[in-house]
């Protein structure tokens, strides 16, 4: 209900300039009739989730923590602000012990029940220098269940971004190569072809939590390639919840059926009917026809005369 929703103070806490921005992109939501939005974080543990929704939100909102104990359950924080209502859902890692946490997916789908995810924010750290089959999973397991169709709402985004990449690999260059590892796990994870992905990729978008991030002249938080990283996020939050693919509602059957991608498959058996009704019967009975009709050459008559003399 509307009016238990808090106030969406955080943004006061915002430098002046990147005020101005997240509200010039919330009028252009309403602009479109945009007026909630629902953004879901997910990834695997001390990624920088957590730190990341307060970040967006603009207070400390959902707890942090150094060490990988999250608990299992998500959390959603709701503020709204100008007749605008933000909704960002913080979840437990993915991983543990080396695997899919089921028992942290399965209360994320039931959390989920009913919810509409207009915006995924799959996240990761820039500063991690391999992709393993271990984020395949994580990217397998959220396509297995919402469907492919939630990468089209997707956005990768890279913590810890405020670093000297190591060689001495200028800054772009560091952050280009690592998308890059990571958005072919993200494709091959989700089993996303090129035609999968409308339009143009999934995007990257670089983040940094610490409290001593950088700021420019308008104290706004800056990356090391100068970026007011705050607005930049929302804007390409903004980007993604227009571009006109439809937001995942999670209902029942998506939580509870086979797998959605998998979905296609419940209908082979029924397929086996009618095709057996519609093409096999059809055709056997046309060859019963044709064998009836047939006149028997000589020698088969000849031959079965043979066959029956002998035995
Ligand atoms: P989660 O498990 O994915 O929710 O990760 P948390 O948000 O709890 O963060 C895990 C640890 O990483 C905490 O100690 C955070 O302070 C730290 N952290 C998160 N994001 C950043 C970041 O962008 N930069 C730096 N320097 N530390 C971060
Ligand atoms: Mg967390």
């Amino acid at each position: 209900m509307a009016s238990q929703i808090r106030e969406w103070s955080g943004i006061n806490t915002f430098a002046p300039a990147t005020q101005t921005k997240l509200f010039e992109l919330l009028g252009k939501l309403k602009q479109e009739d945009v007026n909630t939005l629902t953004i879901l974080v997910m990834g695997k543990g001390g990624v920088g989730k957590s730190s990341t929704v307060n970040s967006i939100i603009g207070e400390r909102a959902v707890s942090i923590s150094p060490f990988q104990s999250e608990g299992t359950r998500p959390v959603m924080v709701s503020r709204s602000r100008a007749g605008f209502t933000l909704n960002v859902i913080d979840t437990p890692g993915l991983i543990e012990g080396g695997y899919i946490n089921d028992v942290a997916l399965d209360n994320i789908k039931r959390f989920l029940l009913n919810k509409t995810i207009d915006v995924l924010l799959y996240v990761d750290r820039l500063d991690a220098y391999r992709v393993d089959n271990l984020d395949r999973e994580v990217v397998k397991a959220i396509t297995g269940s919402f469907g492919k169709g939630i990468w089209n709402k997707a956005l990768v985004v890279l913590t810890h971004a405020q670093l000297a990449p190591p060689d001495g690999l200028p800054y772009d260059e560091f952050f280009s190569k690592r998308s890059e590892a990571l958005l072919k796990a993200v494709r091959l994870g989700a089993g996303l072809k090129k035609a999968d992905v409308q339009g143009s990729a999934i995007p990257v978008v670089l983040v940094e939590n610490s409290g001593r991030c950088n700021k420019n002249e308008a104290d706004e938080k800056v990356l090391p390639n100068g970026i007011a990283w705050i607005p930049h996020l929302v804007q390409v939050i903004t980007d993604i919840a227009l571009n006109g693919s439809k937001s995942i509602f999670v209902d029942k059957a998506l939580i509870e059926g086979p797998n959605p991608n998998d979905r296609g498959k419940l209908l082979i058996p029924l397929i086996l009917v009618i095709q057996y009704f519609f093409a096999i019967k059809p055709i056997e009975r046309a060859i019963r026809n044709d064998i009836a009709k047939e006149s028997r050459p000589s020698w088969e008559l000849r031959d079965s005369d043979k066959f029956s003399r002998k035995f």
